[in-house]
């Protein structure tokens, strides 16, 4: 199959299993993007079921930038101690809410260059915010889509920590069918979550098994 061919196949096959597939989280059924950034700091080194225990709690109790400055961070820490690391996230989401408010009218910027100079946002969080708030085509690398793009695609990152290897991202920008990257996100993060894992991927059920690097190297003809 042509390389072409086969980035079609994949955006097509990848939207086509998510539509049957998707999983849902609070946090994918609003565009706001302070509730987007603000599920992101949770997610971050914590599994979505934990973040869903505390999530709407959170955002009834500071539904916005201002509310999130002036709270006590003692209370932010006691609901978020589920999560661990609880005193920590809640010095930084105060902090969060406190610059948002004050260089950004307690709006959460809609520029990366902005984004990632607010405390607690990395790459990763301001390419959540733009791809699912601001609907632009920006691309998330995680572990699980590290790992989906390594198999199909047959590319190996060099550096220590993938999921931070600008080619790889730059990789993923250009796999990203135009216009719907929010869809093509979370398609990527499900599937390698639920087929594409990391011990025992079920090759055998997997639409990408035809042109996949990684079946083929396992699964030799
Ligand atoms: Fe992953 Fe296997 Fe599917 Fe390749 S064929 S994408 S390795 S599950």
């Amino acid at each position: 199959m042509e390389n072409d061919s086969i980035l079609d196949c994949f955006q097509q096959r990848l939207l086509a299993w998510w539509k049957k597939n998707k999983r849902d989280f609070p946090w994918r059924r609003t565009k706001d993007a302070y509730a987007i950034l603000i599920a992101e700091i949770l997610l971050r080194k914590t599994t979505a079921g934990q973040v869903e225990r505390v999530y709407e709690d959170f955002l009834r109790r500071y539904p916005n930038p201002q509310l999130l400055a002036s709270a006590d961070t003692t209370e932010i820490c006691n609901l978020l101690s589920p999560l661990g690391m609880h005193n920590t996230r809640a010095q930084l989401l105060k902090k969060l809410g406190s610059v948002l408010e004050s260089d950004f009218g307690g709006k959460v910027p809609s520029e990366k260059k902005d984004l990632i100079r607010l405390p607690g946002v990395g790459v990763y969080a301001a390419n959540a915010v733009l791809s699912f708030s601001y609907s632009k085509d920006e691309p998330l690398l995680d572990t699980n889509v590290v790992r989906v793009i390594e198999r199909v695609f047959g590319v190996k990152s060099k550096k220590r920590r993938p999921h931070t290897d600008e080619g790889l991202l730059d990789f993923v920008r250009t796999i990203l069918p135009k216009g719907r990257s929010a869809k093509f996100n979370w398609a990527i993060l499900d599937f390698g979550a639920v087929v594409c894992t990391a011990r025992r991927p079920k090759c055998m059920a997997c639409p990408m098994s035809s042109f996949c690097v990684y079946f083929r190297a396992h699964n030799p003809t």
